[in-house]
């Protein structure tokens, strides 16, 4: 088996090239010429012998990913990607361009196995958790494709970040890294359906990113009905992971709140979800929900959207509306993945 070498860190690679007898600055060189230059074979890393190459191309595997299909918004210019990943599982990634630069959203898994009603990742089931560097493709091949760079990463593609808690923070680490690409920790935001031990893990190591949480709903009954892993963690057990991340981070959490017709856009939702926020540092992020073909779910109306989002303003609660991009490249998640297949 060859080892993933875009998984590794800067210090695992130059004790893996100095148990190979290799001077630790050809670490650092290879190091570059995978996270800086972003390339996807030994042949095109120059400054390194030829010999070496070939002798590197023995031990390691660079995994990258191919673009399947793209599709580019004629409204806003999102750019949404198919990717094709070495063992042919398929992954999306989407690009949004803001005022304050680009933003990659990447998949952290192939399917889902959270099984949430109103999401398209969940119909074809789970498939498997990604790798670090598989992670970091998504991200490499888009900038590369698009000649852009990235300065903003949300974990919202396919996937649920804290299942595959291991590969995300090593993607995290590598994607943060000075010598790497250098993302700012404030500039990572990642969402998660639920998964409170993972909140509290994710809490101890201290890191400076934002935390969305998938909150859909504000009562048991309703949210377990949409979102599974509530019969598990309990949205009171959730919310109090939550405040205590709050404040021991003092990093605002952002509550993303899908808006369901007739199902959890009521007005009585609206009280208890600002009731049992208040006091958090935190906001609401409301999504009039993305239509899925195969989920009997519609978007609220804006009207409703607005009547919900004052309730929640005149209790105390921040709240936004989401800006919808791309919406007419199925740039929600999991939606491409599941055209295709079809
Ligand atoms: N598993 C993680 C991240 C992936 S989903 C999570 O649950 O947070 C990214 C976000 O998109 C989540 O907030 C998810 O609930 C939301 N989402 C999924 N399907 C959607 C749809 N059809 N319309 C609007 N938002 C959706």
């Amino acid at each position: 088996m060859k080892k993933d070498i875009k998984s590794m860190l800067l210090t695992q690679l130059k004790d893996e090239f100095s148990a190979m007898g290799l001077p630790s600055y050809r670490a650092g060189q290879v190091y570059s010429w995978l996270h800086i230059k972003k390339v996807d074979e030994f042949a095109q890393m120059s400054n390194i012998p030829k010999d070496l190459r070939s002798e590197l191309e023995n031990c390691f595997e660079i995994y990258s990913c191919s673009i399947e299909r793209k599709q580019v918004s004629a409204v806003d210019s999102t750019v949404k990607y198919l990717f094709r990943l070495h063992d042919g599982e398929l992954v999306e990634s989407v690009i949004m361009k803001y005022k304050y630069g680009y933003t990659v959203c990447v998949s952290t898994q192939a399917g889902c196995k959270m099984g949430c009603a109103f999401c398209a990742s969940t119909v074809g089931g789970f498939r498997r958790h990604l790798t670090p560097s598989e992670i970091l493709s998504q991200l490499y091949t888009a900038e590369k494709d698009l000649d852009i760079t990235v300065s903003h990463i949300v974990l919202m593609g396919m996937g649920e970040p804290l299942d595959n808690y291991d590969n995300v923070m090593r993607f995290i680490e590598l994607i943060t890294n000075a010598d790497g690409h250098n993302i700012s920790m404030r500039n990572i935001s990642l969402s998660t359906c639920g998964i409170v031990p993972r909140i509290y893990d994710l809490l101890e190591k201290k890191l400076q990113l934002t935390l969305s949480i998938s909150l859909h709903a504000p009562f048991d009954e309703l949210r377990s009905q949409i979102m599974p892993v509530n019969k598990t963690y309990h949205i009171d057990e959730l919310i109090a992971a939550c405040r205590k991340y709050a404040k021991d981070s003092s990093r605002r959490i952002s509550f993303e709140y899908a808006m369901l017709a007739g199902v959890n856009d009521t007005d009585e939702c609206a009280k208890t979800l600002a009731a049992k926020l208040k006091g958090m540092l935190c906001h609401v992020n409301l999504i009039p929900v993305n239509e899925v073909a195969e989920s009997p779910f519609h978007p609220s109306s804006p009207q409703r959207v607005k009547e919900f989002t004052q309730i929640l303003e005149k209790n105390g609660i921040n709240t936004t509306v989401r800006r919808k991009l791309g919406s007419d490249i199925d740039a929600s998640c999991g939606q491409l993945r599941l055209r295709h297949k079809d």
